[in-house]
């Protein structure tokens, strides 16, 4: 227990609540199932949409943005699209309030709209109807395009990050000439996401395909990247839809092609949300609180100065400017901490709470012997290191930090990927938390949804590369050609 967290190994639910909380990251507003990102969560999750916006600049797409409102008439356009998202849609049906003379605010019936307005839960229906005008000619495609956005999808059970009401994605909408060309996009970005998820939050990903149970309402397939939380639940944490013509289908958007051929255009559409925040803080904490891998902490390295009288201070500020301002040069984020309001070892607790990856304490001994402390928040090993050439010494620490923050999570994560061979043997791995479970499974949305009723574990994917493997399907005991991943998740 460190500042009222709930251990991990208690209630991991709790746990993960107690760290959004306490890490100031976000909180519960009054709006059920909405959450407020405080500042700090904020931060990281600015950092990640950096890194992500130029990767998607990188692979030559723009961003650009379109309405929050969706007609309900484009909405039905695409049959198995709205009937995925139509339990899940906030309709907006009248324009303006009234007071009824009694002092009561009420919706002004009068001001009914002629068409009611979904908010969107997704964008592709306003998109595509905005695409027809934009595409003719093979000239105008292909269309790479993405979207910083708020969707909203009025979710039954939410938690904060993971799954919310409302919440902040991108989406990227690409439209294609062929069939393989939007295949290719579809794979292109979710090596985006897997690579952003390994490199960046130092979470592994199995990449792989949806089951036509779980795919995108209107795909013709759903890639995704499947993480594992310390729990051994399992989280999605990016998908990548190839659309074929369904969209451009159901919004009549053609082009002519080199040959003077009419066709439909080809589509593909992929999103991650402030769900990859849910990840990151799962993925890697403890009951200390946060832990951030280093390249998407908003503050890497804090330095903290002990003394016992100004001239102490003076003297140690003086040398934390400079090893600052050569950090700073270095591209690395820190954070000199000289509040006299807070004893150093709540400024320690605080850091670590947050996540912070290295904390450099610095007292008159170090000054007089030329030393300073070191403490990773990773492995929370301290060490005393020469104050000489320090800045080189931090930066190498930090793609150490990094590099062992993914190992970790690695490691668990392979450890937690088990073969089950018969129905019991996967509920009893179930019951002990496994992870993922590699099972033939008979193919069959039937079967997949009997599983599911029985044990709450879901396929979450076919691996991409699965190698093939005749075995018999753990619960129907038909034949099967691979294994699947199944677990439970978020
Ligand atoms: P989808 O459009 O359903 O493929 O979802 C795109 C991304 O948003 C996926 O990475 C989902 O995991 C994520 N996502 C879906 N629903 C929610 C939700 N209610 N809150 C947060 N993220 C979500």
């Amino acid at each position: 227990m460190s500042k009222g967290i709930t251990s991990k190994n208690e209630d991991y639910s709790q746990w993960y609540n107690d760290i959004v909380i306490k890490a100031d990251l976000a909180e519960h507003s009054s709006v059920k199932g909405c959450m407020v990102i405080k500042p700090y969560g904020y931060s990281i999750w600015e950092k990640m949409q950096a890194v992500l916006d130029q990767k998607f600049k990188d692979t030559g797409h723009s961003n650009a943005y379109f309405p929050l409102f969706i007609p309900k008439s484009f909405f039905s356009k695409e049959a198995s699209h709205v009937e995925g998202f139509a339990t899940e849609c906030a309709v907006v049906t009248h324009y303006r309030l009234k007071n009824d003379g009694n002092g009561n605010i009420i919706v002004d019936e009068t001001a009914k709209l002629e068409e009611e307005l979904i908010v969107r839960p997704t964008s592709e229906t306003i998109i595509w109807n905005t695409y027809k005008g934009w595409i003719q000619s093979y000239r105008d495609l292909p269309i790479l395009v993405n979207q910083w956005a708020n969707v909203v999808r009025w979710e039954m059970r939410t938690r904060l990050f993971l799954r919310t009401t409302e919440f902040l994605w991108q989406e990227g909408h690409t439209a294609h000439a062929t069939a393989d060309e939007a295949i290719e996009e579809t794979k292109k970005m979710l090596d985006v996401y897997a690579d952003f998820a390994e490199k960046w939050m130092a979470v592994p990903v199995v990449k792989g395909v949806k089951t036509p149970n779980e795919r995108f309402a209107g795909a013709l397939d759903t890639y995704c990247i499947e993480a594992l939380m310390q729990d051994g639940k399992a989280l999605q944490a990016g998908t990548s839809h190839f659309l074929g013509q369904n969209f451009a289908k159901a919004f009549d958007v053609k082009f002519t092609s080199k040959e003077g051929k009419l066709d439909h255009v080809w589509a593909s559409s992929w999103g991650v949300s402030t769900r990859l925040m849910g990840a990151l803080i799962m993925a890697h904490s403890d009951d200390a609180g946060l832990v951030l891998p280093p390249k998407l902490a908003p503050i890497q390295v804090v330095i903290v100065p002990i003394y016992k009288h100004d001239e102490e201070l003076q003297k140690i500020t003086a040398f934390a400017d400079e090893l600052m301002s050569k950090l700073k040069r270095m591209g690395v984020s820190v954070k000199y901490d000289d509040r006299d309001t807070q004893r150093p070892g709540f400024k320690f607790a605080e850091y670590e709470l947050k996540g912070v990856p290295l904390r450099i304490a610095i007292g008159a001994r170090d000054m007089e012997n030329g030393t300073a402390e070191l403490a990773r928040r990773d492995t929370r090993e301290k060490q005393t290191v020469i104050q000489d050439g320090l800045e080189i010494h931090i930066v190498q620490l930090l793609e150490e930090i990094q590099e062992n923050i993914y190992k970790k999570a690695l490691g668990f994560r392979d450890e937690h990927i088990t073969e089950a061979n018969s129905y019991e043997e996967f509920k009893e791995l179930l019951d002990g938390k496994a992870g993922f479970i590699a099972a033939h499974w008979d193919g069959t949305p039937e079967t997949e949804q009997k599983i599911k009723e029985e044990t709450k574990a879901t396929i979450r994917c076919v691996p991409l590369g699965n190698k093939l493997e005749d075995g018999l399907c753990i619960y129907s005991g038909k034949p099967s050609k691979q294994r699947v991943l199944f677990a439970r998740a978020y």
